[in-house]
């Protein structure tokens, strides 16, 4: 039998996480065609959809978890290594970490995700990030006004988490800025947008709409309404960024990325310009809502078109897209979602789903069952 083929993932988050779990589940033992070194910065697992609530109350064990059960069914299919890739060498097929080592690969696949602001910019030692959290809660606590910039997915969440633990009575005051006349981006009915506001109004949290907002790094945004009325300044203890993020590629080569630095995949997510070379998740160039739902289609084609490309074979699989769906989460009790869904178009979904499916653990419980952590 020959050697197995090195496949190296670069990124233990979602996506390269539940590849190899994929992968470490599906292969037969001792004959595998593909032996997997997992790279991840982290020495950990973290589901980046519950740092939110995290910031607020701590409930870190249910969703940062060790990546040691990914591989220990199936020992000899793969390995987890803790470091930090600073390059890749995509001549000599190497990815070199900030120790100095070198990791050689056949089939490489990127997974690195995107970049972040707080809460989401965490260190990656693992009590490093508890108590990174820790001083989350403590400002958030501390803070009588708060203002979060960006009303997307994540600053509507997190506005939501706020101000379900620290409702208008316990004298703070939330206020989301957002550039649309709506939160949320165009991509969904304006019905569904306006039930986010409501929502969040219920809450008590205060949206600015239609407007930009800067941190002045002072204690204070400035509010500029893009309807051309004056601009004016909000006093603030807190401020969060939570606009789009950028993908996580500056260390990859250019060649391999669009101009705004996306990797560019082909429907079987090799890359155009080589095809030993892999991309899933958040870094992508795949047109499409950047979400860890869209984990398992992708898998779904990328495990298969590892294994064809490990025995020499070509990838057949390809990727199609998935329907776009959101559930949002804003605190324990307040939830709302919407799906395409074929013939119908855009659903909302009720609200008492919503609540019941993800406000919770925010499906903490589900993703880390899925990624072979539990
Ligand atoms: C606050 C928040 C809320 C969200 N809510 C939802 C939601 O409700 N539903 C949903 O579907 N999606 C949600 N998302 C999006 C979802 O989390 C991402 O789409 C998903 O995590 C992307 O997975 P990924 O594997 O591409 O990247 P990530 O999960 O970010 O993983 C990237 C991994 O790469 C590692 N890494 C980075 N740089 C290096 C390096 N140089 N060397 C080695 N390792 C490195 C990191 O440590 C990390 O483990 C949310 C995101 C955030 C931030």
């Amino acid at each position: 039998m020959p050697s197995p083929k090195e496949v190296v993932i670069l990124g233990g988050g979602v996506f390269g996480t539940h590849l190899a779990n994929k992968l470490a589940s599906t292969l037969p033992r001792n004959a595998s065609p593909i032996h997997i070194t997992l790279i991840n910065a982290r020495d950990h697992f973290v589901y980046l959809p519950v740092n939110l609530r995290n910031s607020v109350q701590d409930i870190s064990s249910t969703y940062i978890k060790p990546l040691d059960p990914l591989f220990a069914r199936n020992p000899s299919v793969g390995k987890v290594k803790v470091g930090e890739a600073v390059s890749v060498d995509a001549e000599r097929k190497v990815v070199v970490l900030r120790s100095g080592e070198e990791v050689s690969y056949d089939i490489l696949v990127l997974a690195l995700g995107s970049s972040w602001s707080d809460p989401n910019l965490m260190p990656t030692k693992y009590e490093e990030v508890l108590d990174y959290f820790a001083k989350q809660r403590a400002a958030i606590k501390k803070a009588k006004n708060i203002t979060i910039i960006g009303g997307g997915a994540v600053g509507v969440e997190f506005a939501g988490e706020i101000a379900d633990l620290y409702p208008p009575s316990s004298g703070k005051h939330v206020t989301l800025v957002h550039s649309e006349d709506l939160p949320l981006s165009k991509l969904y009915r304006d019905k569904f947008r306006s039930r986010v506001k409501d929502m969040l109004e219920k809450l008590g949290v205060e949206v600015v709409l239609y407007a930009k907002g800067t941190n002045n790094e002072d204690g204070t945004v400035t509010i500029t309404p893009r309807d051309g009325k004056e601009p004016y300044t909000l006093r603030s203890d807190l401020v969060y960024s939570a606009l789009t993020p950028t993908p996580n590629t500056r260390i990859l080569p250019d060649e391999w990325k669009d101009e705004k630095g996306y990797i560019r995949v082909t429907p079987t997510f090799q890359l155009e310009s080589d095809s030993s070379v892999m991309a899933i998740g958040d870094l992508t160039n795949v047109k499409e809502v950047k979400q860890a739902a869209k984990s398992p289609g992708a898998i779904a084609v990328a495990a298969p078109n590892i294994v064809s490309l490990a025995k020499g074979q070509e990838p057949l699989k390809r990727y199609a897209g998935a329907l776009e769906m959101i559930a949002l989460a804003m605190g324990k009790k307040t939830g709302t979602g919407i799906g395409q869904m074929p013939c119908f178009g855009q659903v909302i979904f009720p609200s008492w789903f919503i609540v019941k499916v993800k406000c919770g653990d925010l499906l903490a419980g589900r993703m880390t069952k899925v990624l072979g952590l539990k």
